[in-house]
This record gives structure tokens, C-alpha cells and sequence, in this order.
């Protein structure tokens, strides 16, 4: 038998999530982002369930040939585009959309005759100072694609670096639209928490990741007060159960002292696994569906859970570290970090299962 764990991915999760999104999207099209492997749950298993997507936006070519190899017909979007001229013909070869965000990009294209035509994305640098061109630079990118005999279209794209702050998008939208109103090309702008937020910052074709995956994207707000449901759930089983006394320490550094008469179990989950070694004591966890707490440091392949007067509770009882029943947004904030970090993190070493 495999280690007692693994991660289980809900097809129908997924597939009403990506219903929520197009709602708030209101007829706006939509690319599923499916990077960094569909947020850790696998980028081919992720397309089909999101398949009423209008496309899928990736990071890199392998993730978008990974896609087309697993029948994808639509739309690739490509969030960082090209990054040498050996990969030109692959744009072409497997009918990929690049963001092209630097002038590099712009001249590697121009230097590159394609054998055929191709549609581009063309990033504006709206205040995150991070990728895309300025209101300076715009210009003179934009009109060089358009001359290009087999660029097909272009589309401006900016992205908000606080659209889900105090800060908000008003700043860079007001920005964005009006640097937008001397070009005629169509606009894509929103991530989930601008989706959700802002409705006038739609644009025509919408961005959300991490709500497809069932998590908010707001501190303040639930996954479930948005109607999402969590598409990963990670659990595991309890293999061995320790008796504390008052005084006695667990774990590495000894962190954690019972302060009176305990049962801890050992869960075997570890953040070689992907869990956060930086989650503390007291982060949030169920047994046999009862929300209890981790006692001690995280080690590599372990953590140790409080059972105390779980009824049942012992070797081979189920734990549940985040998912069905535990938002990873709240295990997330109390380990100080955010889901996506953690959906990311899910290590290749743990055993996937698919579920309606
Ligand atoms: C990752 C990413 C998104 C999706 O962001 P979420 O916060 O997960 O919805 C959208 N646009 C760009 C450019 C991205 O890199």
C-alpha cells in the first residue's frame, strides 16, 4: 500500500466554479489560467473539466503543448510569451497566443518571418512596473506588430496589482482606458478579484485563476460567501497516536508544550508534500470531519494534530489538511502565506485522484 495520502481533484468543482466566473463575466470571454500546472491540479485534468472556457492562459510552452497534446483546440494564451527566437515556430506549430510584453519580444518577431498568422497580446504597463510597455513605448510596439504581415490581431492586456487591496484598480483602469482610447484593438484586464469586484473592468475577455480553483482571492471574504467550492482537497490518515502529559514537548525545537493530559495523532503530511513548514500551532485541521489543530513544527513528512476528545480518533482515521470541509485559504493565513501558494506547492511525490 502507498503512504496514506493524497490529493483529490473535483472535476465538478472546477466546472461550477468556471459557471461562477462566467457569470460575473457577463458575455465578456473568458481564458481559464491554468499555469503554474493548473495552480497544482494538473493542467490537463483542469481543461477538460473547464472546457466551456473561451481558451487557457499558460506560462510556457511546455504547459501549452502539454495542452494541445491532451486534444485542446482552443484558444493558448502564452502570459509571458516567447523568450528566445528558437521558439517561433512552436508559436506557429501549435497555434499559440504570446503576451508580448518587452521591445526584445517585438524586434525577435520582426526579425522572425513566420510561415503563417498569428494573433498577440500586447501588455501594458499600467502602473505594477513589473512587464508591458508605458505610455512612451506603447506606440511604437504596437504599430510594429500591426505591420507585421502575419500578425493577425492585437489585443491590449494589463494586469492590477491591487485588485484585491484597499488600493483597488480605479488608479491603473483610469490610467489603462484612457492610454486605450487611441488604439482600436480589444481589451483584456481582470483577474478573479477584479472580475469579482469590478465589474466596469471587464474588458473583452476576462483572466480568473484562482477562483476556478475554488478559493477567494479576498482576505476578508470566504470562498464559500462567493459560492465557490473547493476543487482540491488534500488528506491524509493519522499513523501512529502519542499519550502527552502536562510538561511534555513534541516535534522539532520541542516547539509546543501540552499543558495538561493529551492524544496527539502523527499525520503523514509533511511539507515534502507541500504542506507550509510555516503553518504554527493551532493551524486549522479536520479529523474524522472534526476541525481540530496542528501541535508542533512541521517536519518533513509528518504533522501532529491534536485528538484529544475526537471520538475515534486513532491510527488510520481520516485527516483532512485543506479542501472539502477546510478552506485552504484559511490554513493559508495561518501559516502566513496565501492558497494559491499553497494549491501551487501540491509535491509531485503525492498521488492525485479525479472525483465527480
Ligand atoms: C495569474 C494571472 C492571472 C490570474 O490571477 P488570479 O488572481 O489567480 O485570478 C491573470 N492574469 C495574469 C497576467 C496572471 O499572471
Amino acid at each position: 500500500m502507498p503512504r496514506p495520502i493524497r490529493a483529490t481533484i473535483s472535476a465538478g468543482a472546477l466546472a461550477h466554479n468556471l459557471l461562477v466566473a462566467k457569470a460575473y463575466a457577463k458575455g465578456a470571454r473568458l481564458w481559464a489560467v491554468v499555469k503554474a500546472n493548473a495552480y497544482g491540479h494538473g493542467v490537463e485534468r483542469a481543461a477538460r473539466a473547464l472546457d466551456a472556457a473561451d481558451g487557457f492562459a499558460v506560462l510556457d510552452f511546455q504547459e501549452a503543448v502539454r495542452l494541445r497534446a491532451a486534444g485542446v483546440s482552443k484558444p493558448i494564451l502564452m502570459l509571458e510569451g516567447f523568450f528566445k527566437p528558437v521558439d517561433l515556430p512552436l508559436l506557429l506549430e501549435h497555434d499559440l497566443t504570446p503576451v508580448i510584453h518587452n521591445a526584445e519580444q517585438v524586434e525577435m518577431l520582426r526579425l522572425a518571418p513566420l510561415a503563417g498568422e498569428i494573433d498577440v497580446y500586447l501588455k501594458v504597463n499600467s502602473g505594477m512596473n513589473r512587464l508591458g510597455f508605458g505610455a512612451e513605448s506603447l506606440r511604437p510596439a504596437y504599430n510594429a506588430l500591426r505591420m507585421h504581415p502575419q500578425v493577425r490581431s492585437v489585443t491590449l492586456m494589463t494586469h492590477f496589482a491591487d485588485a484585491d487591496g484597499a488600493g483597488g484598480v480605479q488608479g491603473q483602469l483610469d490610467w489603462f482606458n484612457a492610454l486605450a482610447k487611441g488604439f482600436e484593438a480589444p481589451r483584456s484586464l481582470a483577474n478573479s478579484a477584479a472580475l469579482i469586484r469590478f465589474p466596469e473592468a471587464r474588458g473583452d475577455w476576462v483572466r480568473p485563476g484562482i477562483m476556478l480553483y475554488g478559493c477567494s482571492p479576498f482576505a476578508a471574504c470566504t470562498a464559500e460567501s462567493l459560492n465557490l467550492r473547493p476543487a482540491m482537497t488534500l488528506s491524509a490518515e493519522i499513523i501512529a497516536t502519542q499519550r502527552l502529559h502536562a510538561g511534555e514537548r513534541i516535534g522539532y525545537g520541542f516547539s509546543y508544550e501540552a499543558v495538561g493530559e493529551m492524544a496527539v495523532g502523527v499525520v503523514a503530511c509533511g511539507y515534502a508534500d507541500g504542506y507550509p513548514r510555516h503553518a504554527p500551532s493551532g493551524t486549522p485541521v479536520l479529523v474524522n470531519g472534526r476541525r481540530t489543530r496542528t501541535v508542533g513544527r512541521v517536519s518533513m513528512d509528518m504533522i501532529c494534530v491534536d485528538i484529544t476528545g475526537i471520538p475515534g480518533a486513532g491510527v488510520g482515521s481520516a485527516v483532512t489538511l485543506w479542501g472539502e470541509g477546510l478552506s485552504a485559504d484559511e490554513v493559508a493565513a495561518s501559516a502566513g502565506t496565501l492558497s494559491y501558494e499553497l494549491l501551487c506547492a501540491l509535491a509531485p511525490r503525492v498521488p492525485v485522484a479525479e472525483a465527480a
